[in-house]
């Protein structure tokens, strides 16, 4: 293959989604990791941190300089109009950031950039920018299950998370490519990944 392949992934939590992207990473992706830029960016001296002081107030960024989070989800929580007010702010600067970093990787020769975006489905403004959409996919009851025994929550906890990202059905309603996590172990997992990564031309040699 010759042009760098973008490459979607998605999972609902739990589906085992952090662990595909380690595996394409090893297999000589580059991963760009939407969460983690959405976090730096409204982490201290992060480039969102000034504009959301404008919207809403020195109140909400904490004493080091960074958004005050547990602050933020009990305004949103009580006006759904301050979460686009927040996500107005936030999500041009997660785009920007992420084209930056795959126009790196795209410089450095890397055969396949992959794209970790939790919310791929429920944000369609990405699926314009991607060649192929990997979805990791399990059943509700196996997602609560690693869910709990990950983040120590309970069930309920997890429940509500759930509830609020995309359904299966439309997840997979989303995909090119399909990898059912469940009743697998990690190895024949890692050994999927890669089966599915030689089409964009990755290989675990
Ligand atoms: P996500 O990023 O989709 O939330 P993770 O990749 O973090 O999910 O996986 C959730 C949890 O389940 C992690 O603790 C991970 O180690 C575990 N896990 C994922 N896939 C499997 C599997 N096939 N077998 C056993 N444990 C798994």
């Amino acid at each position: 293959m010759g042009a760098t392949t973008h490459l979607g992934l998605t999972g609902g939590i739990g589906s085992g989604k952090s662990t595909v992207a380690n595996c394409l990473r090893d297999l000589g992706a580059a991963v760009v990791d939407a969460d983690a830029i959405s976090r730096s960016v409204t982490a201290a001296g992060g480039a969102a941190i000034g504009p959301i002081a404008i919207e809403f107030g020195e109140a909400y960024i904490t004493s080091e300089g960074a958004l005050d989070r547990d602050k933020m989800r009990i305004l949103a929580y009580a006006d759904p109009g301050a979460r686009k007010r927040l996500e107005a702010i936030v999500h041009p600067l997660v785009g920007h950031e992420t084209l930056r970093q795959a126009a790196v990787a795209t410089a450095s020769g890397y055969p396949c950039i992959v794209f970790d975006i939790p919310l791929l489905v429920e944000s369609p403004r990405w699926r314009k920018t991607l060649h192929q959409v990997l979805v990791v996919d399990c059943t509700p009851a196996v997602q609560i299950e690693r869910v709990m025994a990950r983040n120590g929550l309970e069930r309920n906890a997890v429940e509500k998370i759930i509830a609020t990202q995309a359904s299966r059905a439309k997840r997979l309603q989303a995909a090119d490519i399909v990898i059912f996590n469940e009743q697998i172990k990690m190895d024949q997992l890692a050994l999927e990944v890669a089966q599915a990564g030689r089409r964009f031309g990755l290989s675990s040699s």
